[in-house]
């Protein structure tokens, strides 16, 4: 990565573009070009309960409610958008993206409804390799513009690696995947919690995390991603 003086200096010379299709920005543009906002891929589940994001959860854990902001195609507009949130170190995409989504939700009080804001942890060392979670940054935006509590620290990602060596490398993987940790039951309890991530494919992560939030007493859950692929 080039140091900041360097990233300055240049960007005199070369405009900052748009994260979704790369023109070039203009006068008044952040993050992504006037037409990209305005032709994304958007998904509008938000309107409906019954949508293909919380049918995919139906029958594995209740939820109020559940949407992804945007489809996934391949080689489109979403998957560019992930790729700068995801590897390109561009933790402020994230941020801009939850407050997008919640100016677009304000009417149908989609996050009117919940209590506060649990994005899915990283594992902590993917975390300090990548400088932060995406699913944060997404969480941060709607938490700034919704003004409903953020909390970040309470749900955790543990890796046991006492009884891992033991396992099949399948299992591992499993294990790797799914364990989560409610650190402070007493401040979750009986609250509406929306659970923030990035994508959903499989919804194997963000099952494994609602099946934990849910042992706490009264919670109840809503999702929100970014991406449905
Ligand atoms: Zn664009």
């Amino acid at each position: 990565m080039l140091p900041k003086i360097v990233d300055d200096f240049l960007s005199l010379f070369y405009p900052a573009s748009c994260f979704a299709c790369q023109a070039p920005l203009v006068s008044g543009e952040e993050m992504l070009c006037v037409s990209c906002i305005a032709h994304l891929p958007y998904t509008d589940y938000h309107h409906f309960t019954e949508n293909k994001v919380a049918d995919s959860f139906a029958g594995r854990v209740p939820l109020v409610q559940a949407t992804s902001f945007l489809h996934f195609y391949k080689g489109g507009k979403t998957q560019a958008i992930l790729h700068q949130l995801k590897y390109r170190n561009q933790p402020e995409l994230g941020v801009f993206l939850g407050k997008m989504a919640a100016r677009k939700y304000e009417t149908t009080g989609f996050f009117k409804r919940i209590d506060g804001i649990i994005p899915i942890p990283l594992h902590p060392k993917k975390r300090a390799k990548r400088g932060y979670n995406q699913a944060e940054q997404l969480a941060k935006g709607i938490a700034v513009s919704t003004q409903k509590p953020l909390w970040p620290q309470n749900l955790v990602r543990t890796t046991n690696t006492t009884t891992q060596t033991r396992k099949s490398r399948f299992a591992r993987w499993l294990n790797v995947e799914t364990v989560f940790e409610v650190r402070d039951m007493t401040e979750l309890k009986g609250k509406h919690l929306l659970i923030v991530d990035d994508v959903l494919t499989t919804g194997a992560t963000i099952e494994a995390a609602a099946t934990k939030l849910l042992a706490v007493n009264g919670v109840s859950l809503s999702v929100f991603t970014l991406a449905h692929a």
